[in-house]
């Protein structure tokens, strides 16, 4: 753990690069639509960057016909907050399902295809920057996950 001044656009771009042969051969369209003058923000940039890989992993999950995968971003002011959304448009999660979704070793996937940490994981991480993650689904429409992250972060 490395706690310092994060690019989060460098993180979004770098998860792109990441991510992008996996959203090839799941024919998943990427849509960029965040802002490139994002603030940096105080955190760990190898910690940011695992949460943005596991909930675009999990959207190309969520779409195995292939699909399109948004990101997009948002600038708060009091307090200064950026926000980033990862939206699909996979199979959307039922909603007794989606009060679990953050609980670790939660998972729908075939054995053997995930444990359920992902998101338990990336919960833990936004929590420890002084932030807040978030899902809103459609079942069978998509889902959007929404990470809340400050500005100005006290992080312990
Ligand atoms: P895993 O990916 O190993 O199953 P996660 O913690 O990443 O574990 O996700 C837990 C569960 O949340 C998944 O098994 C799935 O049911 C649901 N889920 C997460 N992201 C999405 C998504 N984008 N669309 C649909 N369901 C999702
Ligand atoms: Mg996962």
């Amino acid at each position: 753990i490395s706690v310092g001044p994060v690019s989060v656009n460098a993180v979004v771009e770098r998860s792109i690069v990441l991510a992008g042969h996996r959203l090839e051969m799941a024919n998943v369209t990427l849509d960029n639509r965040v802002q490139n003058d994002l603030p940096e923000i105080r955190g760990d940039a190898n910690q940011l960057q695992q949460c943005l890989l596991n909930l675009m992993f999990n959207a190309v999950d969520a779409m195995p016909q292939g699909g399109r995968l948004t990101l997009a971003s948002a600038l708060e002011e009091e307090p200064p907050t950026v926000v980033l959304t990862v939206t699909d448009t996979g199979t959307g999660i039922e909603k007794d399902s989606l009060e679990h979704i953050f609980e670790p070793f939660f998972t729908t996937k075939k054995e053997g295809y995930g444990v359920g940490l992902g998101l338990s994981t990336t919960y833990g991480i936004i929590e420890r920057h002084g932030g807040s993650l978030s899902a809103v689904s459609q079942p069978g429409k998509g889902t959007t996950f929404e990470i809340r992250l400050p500005v100005e972060a006290d992080i312990p």
